[in-house]
């Protein structure tokens, strides 16, 4: 018995060198990834569900590995955010967002924005503002046509920190987005409170929604609680008509998802702005 113990003991060492080794190596490549800026932002389309036209786009990270290709960023994102190289990142994703906005702008109207996703990390450390303003500032655009979409958890880890943050951004005109609304618990006081343009609620209440009635009241009671609180809402996660239509029966503003585009490049971007 004792032997066998002896031998599992080993086992379950050998096993956690393995995943402690391939630990260590996905950070040495996303650590090179950073140094070598093998990341592209795809963009998706916002649209206006009232004139059915172009609004914005959502920039989405996305990591092209020389060996192993694409890699999604719910693979890399939250182990950036681990090992701080998140910051880098954060600060890659603002500013080529910011180059590519001045390109889409050459072509979309005046009020067109590209929202971009802000993690825990990034949000909290003292240069986040400072740094997104200075790189406002290089690149030469209206600040009201960048986004920063931060999640309900996030905005709720230290409130009172939260609201100080958006408000210098909102300040500058920076436009805020309260991303995977209604996923968390903030309570409506602090909602209330919050200095955020639109929510965006999450796809799993528009998920289901065509076929469960429950499903269907949650998202318009989300969607009438926000415009009560005077916020814009964008439904996420569009896939069909069905759903699009109900939701613009339910004076939802803007819809993201599969139905209206996938995130896709730049230049295909821009060819499927042209058509809108
Ligand atoms: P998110 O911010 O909630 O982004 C929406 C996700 O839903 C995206 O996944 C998008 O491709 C997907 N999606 C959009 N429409 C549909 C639809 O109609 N159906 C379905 N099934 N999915 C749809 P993606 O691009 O894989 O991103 C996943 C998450 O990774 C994002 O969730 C966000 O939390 C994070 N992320 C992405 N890019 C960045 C970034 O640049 N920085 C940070 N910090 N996080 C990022
Ligand atoms: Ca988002
Ligand atoms: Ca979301
Ligand atoms: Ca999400």
């Amino acid at each position: 018995a004792k032997e066998k113990g002896k031998n599992t003991y080993c086992f379950y060492s050998l096993q956690m060198d393995e995943i402690l080794q391939k630990r260590f190596e996905f950070e040495q490549s996303l650590k090179k990834a950073v140094e070598n800026e093998e990341f592209v932002l795809y963009y998706q389309p916002i649209i206006n569900l009232n004139n059915m036209k172009i609004a914005g786009a959502e920039a989405l990270i996305r990591w092209i590995h020389p060996e192993k290709g694409f890699i999604p960023p719910l693979e890399f994102i939250p182990i950036a955010e681990q090992t701080g190289l998140i910051s880098q990142i954060g600060k890659w994703v603002v500013k080529r967002a910011l180059f590519d906005l001045g390109h889409f702008m050459q072509t979309l109207n005046g009020n067109f924005y590209v929202s971009v996703n802000v993690s825990l990390r990034e949000f909290s450390s003292a240069s986040f503002v400072e740094s997104i303003l200075s790189s406002i500032d290089n690149f030469k655009v209206e600040p009201s046509s960048l986004g920063i979409e931060i999640t309900e958890s996030v905005a709720m880890v230290d409130p009172q920190n939260t609201i100080d943050i958006l408000n210098s951004l909102k300040k500058n005109r920076i436009k805020i987005l309260l991303d995977d609304f209604g996923t968390g618990y903030s309570s409506l006081n602090y909602l209330k409170q919050l200095p955020i343009d639109v929510v965006k609620i999450d796809r799993s209440f528009i998920q289901n929604m065509t076929d469960d009635q429950k499903e269907q009241k949650i998202a318009k009671s989300l969607i009438d609680l926000s415009h009560i609180l005077e916020l814009k809402v964008v439904a996420e996660g569009i896939e069909n008509e069905k759903q699009a239509e109900l939701l613009k029966s339910f004076m939802c503003d803007f819809g993201q998802g599969y139905l209206f585009g996938k995130p896709m490049p730049k230049e295909e971007f821009l060819e499927l702005a042209k058509k809108f």
